[in-house]
């Protein structure tokens, strides 16, 4: 039969007839999923905004497909056929037959009629929220954004929870977290993070970063962002970069992996930092193997971990004075007269200042999870029922001032910001804050094995920390949950420790005051 055997990498079921009929189902699902996020590349990066209706009739046609074939009668046939395969749990085999099973059973729950309404909410979604944005004011986008809120907790009903609703969407993203496990982590961050902030907020005058907030033509900046995601070993044969309103990064397969970014001309670090984030998670879905591709182990542990390798290469290698002694050179290449009297340290201070602001992806370390927690909390107010949606705008606006004490001008500055909420109510934000913990909780472990690693930053040479995160992390997909791959990885579960622990650290160096 044509498409038999096709991989041979599975080698354990390589004459198991059930598993490589399902080889073959989940080929045509990862393709058709794959078409579908070109389409989504294709809507946020090139399309002309008259293609909105139709693009939106492709992507409800195709998530329909999806989810027919993803819980069809068959797949759950060869699921039954092949639940008595005695196989290690560590094979890519037993991994592949458990993945596909959590996901068939999980999605088995939801009606197809909610995923095509999904999908249409979604599309509307995003050019309401584009409209808000060009109008500055939310109530554009407050009728879409109530239709989506509605849609999801008709989803979490759908697959059920125990505890809270949110546990259903969280679950389906950081694959065992609960919204309980999560409060007890913003729990722990909260008690050290908000007085961390207050005494820094005594001496922000101590960090100086007008050396950034100088011109910087656009293309230079695409340019050096472009420069600075080669060297950390992004391999552009395999993937591109292109600009969008909200950076993002798809894979289409290990091979055709394409992030974005944007410039702000007046603030380096925007498009800079938004290079090396998402240079991250492309380097992330590069560095999966090709044998996964075409089936389920070809994504990232979880949301979370996808976040630990943006944060990983945004923070803690980008934002380290190592980086940057040795890549100020490359800069005054690039910017000879903004960086005509610029050191390392300089550039380095002024990457790491303080600043209790408004806008989220341009937060620092320090004050980023308050920001977090912040769109956590009203989401999660949302699906207690204490807050309606019409309300979110000014409760953004009370918890910016008492988190971070400042308050938005305007929705631009506050709730219309973020992406997420155009296609998507709940569980959106977590991620990024378990991404900073994992992070911490890698590098810290990479460096107890690898002391010198911030020397060879210095060299220019990242691939001693690439090839442990390679091998630790990228190599093993989707294959484990995200606790059992830390767990691999450090020997340890969740814990916020390394992670404060880092941030007190650098930041009573930098702006020299106890912490
Ligand atoms: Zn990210």
């Amino acid at each position: 039969m044509p498409g038999h055997h096709t991989d041979t990498h599975f080698e354990y079921l390589r004459d198991d007839e059930a598993f490589q009929e399902l080889l073959r189902h989940l080929a045509e699902i990862a393709d058709l999923q794959s078409t579908a996020a070109l389409l989504g590349w294709d809507e946020q990066v090139m399309m002309p905004g008259g293609g909105r209706e139709s693009r939106a009739d492709q992507k409800a046609t195709l998530q329909r497909l999806i989810h027919e074939r993803r819980t069809s009668e068959r797949m759950g046939e060869l699921l039954e056929l092949l639940a008595d395969r005695e196989l290690p749990y560590d094979s890519d085999e037993a991994s592949l037959i458990r993945v596909t099973r959590r996901e068939y059973q999980r999605l088995k729950k939801v009606p197809q009629a909610l995923v095509v309404e999904l999908s249409r909410a979604a599309s509307d979604g995003y050019h309401c929220w584009l409209k808000a944005r060009q109008d500055n004011d939310f109530r554009v986008f407050q009728p879409a954004l109530e239709r989506i809120y509605q849609l999801h907790r008709e989803l979490a009903d759908a697959l059920g929870y125990e505890e809270h609703p949110l546990d259903a969407l969280v679950d389906a993203i950081e694959p065992g977290l609960r919204t309980a496990d999560l409060e007890r982590i913003f729990d722990a961050l909260r008690t050290e993070l908000v007085p961390m902030v207050r005494t820094i907020s005594q001496h922000l005058d101590r960090v100086d970063d007008s050396i950034l907030r100088q011109h910087f033509e656009r293309n230079k900046q695409l340019l050096i962002g472009r420069k600075a995601v080669e060297k950390i070993g992004f391999d552009f044969h395999r993937g591109r970069q292109d600009i969008s309103v909200h950076p993002f990064t798809i894979a289409l397969s290990p091979a055709d992996v394409r992030y974005t970014t944007r410039v702000n001309e007046h603030d380096f670090a925007q498009c800079f930092f938004a290079c090396l984030h998402e240079g991250g998670h492309a380097l992330y879905a590069q560095g999966i193997p090709e044998r996964f591709r075409r089936t389920p182990l070809r994504a990232g542990a979880s949301a979370g971990f996808h976040e630990s390798q943006s944060r990983l290469w945004e923070n803690l290698v980008g934002r380290s004075l190592q980086f940057w002694e040795y890549f100020l050179p490359e800069m005054k290449e690039v910017f000879p007269t903004q960086m005509k009297d610029a050191s390392a340290e300089m550039i380095y201070r002024a990457v790491n200042k303080v600043q209790p602001s408004l806008i989220r992806v341009e937060a620092d370390e320090v004050t980023y999870n308050l920001h977090i927690m912040l769109r956590f909390e009203l989401e999660k107010a949302v699906y207690d029922a204490q807050l309606t949606i019409a309300d979110l705008a000014d409760a953004w606006r009370d918890k910016m001032r008492s988190y971070l004490g400042v308050e938005p001008s305007s929705d631009l500055e506050g709730i219309l910001q973020d992406i997420h909420w155009s296609g998507r109510f709940g569980a959106c934000f977590q991620s990024y804050t378990l991404g900073n913990i994992i992070a911490a909780q890698l590098y810290c472990k990479v460096l107890e094995q690898h002391p010198d690693l911030p020397e060879y930053f210095r060299k220019g040479d990242f691939s001693p920390l690439l090839s442990w995160i390679r091998e630790k992390i990228h190599a093993h997909g989707a294959k484990f949950t995200p606790e059992e791959l830390l767990l691999k990885a450090t020997g340890e579960r969740l814990t916020t420790r390394p992670y404060l622990d880092y941030l007190k650290t650098k930041y009573s160096q930098v702006y020299n005051v106890e912490l």
